[in-house]
């Protein structure tokens, strides 16, 4: 079975300290059975703190949020994280290891990528200047042939990435025939969609005040950042076609977030490249990290 990912993929790394939104405050985070056990017992003072600090009644056990901030009870007054400190990465459980990593699984691979709620994933993807092609991380020589579906998804799905970076056409165009291979739509009014987005699950009312700026259509992102915006949500959220999903709504919704991302972006003070990591790191966090959320606009799309 291979591994799978995005050229981009081996460069990330977490910045750490250097975070200004991090994953360690504001989200609950569950650990894995297999943690859990181990923290129960763990030695020495930071196993004491972790029996103070983790509620492991709950179903599944987390951290205590600390204070307004809602701060992981680990993450220390320099933005670190006091178990990465004291007894290494390997100490981690399975959601502090893998964020900000999404998996997708296929019968021959699984396809592993970056999400977007993290800053420096977001820097990462957007500021990827190549076509992003896939790369093989690993292969455990083990062999299994993709089903029927998965060999028609895969056509279809290379076929979109190719038409996505067609660079010899305008972004617009390439967008156009994106669509027309599926029947998707493209909204131009993004003021119903503000509407329609305040409605949904917040997380964060910076998300909202965002959004209720929206007065235009927007302005082109820097660099190629629209391109490997579009190509990211087709490799994340197409194989959501497999089960049962609509190929024309998830295409559909790949161009309302572009669009979207253009009208917050074109709001921006200065439109630098930072602001526009900043609005997609709040996109991602509060769309696609909401199924609620992402499930209610495919539901929007599909019926409009
Ligand atoms: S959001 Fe990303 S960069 Fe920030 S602490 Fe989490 S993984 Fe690291």
């Amino acid at each position: 079975m291979k591994l799978i990912a995005p050229a981009y993929y081996p460069q990330f790394s977490c910045i750490a300290g250097e975070c200004r939104h991090s994953c360690c405050i504001g989200w609950e985070i569950d650990i894995d059975e297999e943690t859990a056990e181990t923290y129960r017992t763990f030695p020495g003072e930071i196993g004491r703190r972790m029996r103070q600090c983790i509620d492991f009644d709950a179903e599944p056990p987390h951290f205590i949020l600390q204070g307004d901030e809602e701060r992981c009870p680990f993450l220390n007054d320099k933005g670190l994280c006091d178990i990465i400190l004291g007894c290494g990465e390997g100490a981690l459980c399975q959601i502090c290891t893998d964020h900000p990593r999404w998996r997708n699984f296929y019968s021959d691979r699984t396809e592993i990528g970056l999400g977007l709620c993290c800053e420096a994933a977001a820097a990462l993807v957007l500021g990827w200047e190549a076509p992003v092609s896939m790369i093989c991380l690993s292969d455990d020589g083990e062999r299994a042939a993709p089903t029927v579906e998965e060999e028609k998804f895969f056509l279809l799905r290379d076929k979109l990435l190719v038409q996505i970076q067609n660079r010899e056409k305008p972004l617009d165009e390439r967008i156009a025939d994106m669509l027309a291979s599926v029947g998707g739509v493209r909204y131009q009014d993004m003021t119903v969609w503000e509407n329609y987005l305040s409605g949904l699950e917040i997380l964060d009312s910076a998300w909202v005040e965002l959004l209720s700026g929206i007065d235009g259509e927007g302005i082109a992102l820097p660099g190629c950042a629209g391109e490997q915006l579009i190509s990211y949500l087709l490799l994340r959220h197409m194989p959501k076609v497999l089960d049962g999903e609509d190929a024309a709504v998830i295409v559909s919704f790949s161009v309302l977030a572009y669009d979207l991302i253009k009208a917050l972006f074109a709001q921006c003070e200065v439109q630098e490249f930072s602001a526009l990591c900043n609005i997609v790191r709040l996109f991602s966090s509060e769309i696609e990290y909401s199924e609620d959320n992402l499930y209610a606009i495919f539901d929007e799309i599909a019926s409009s």
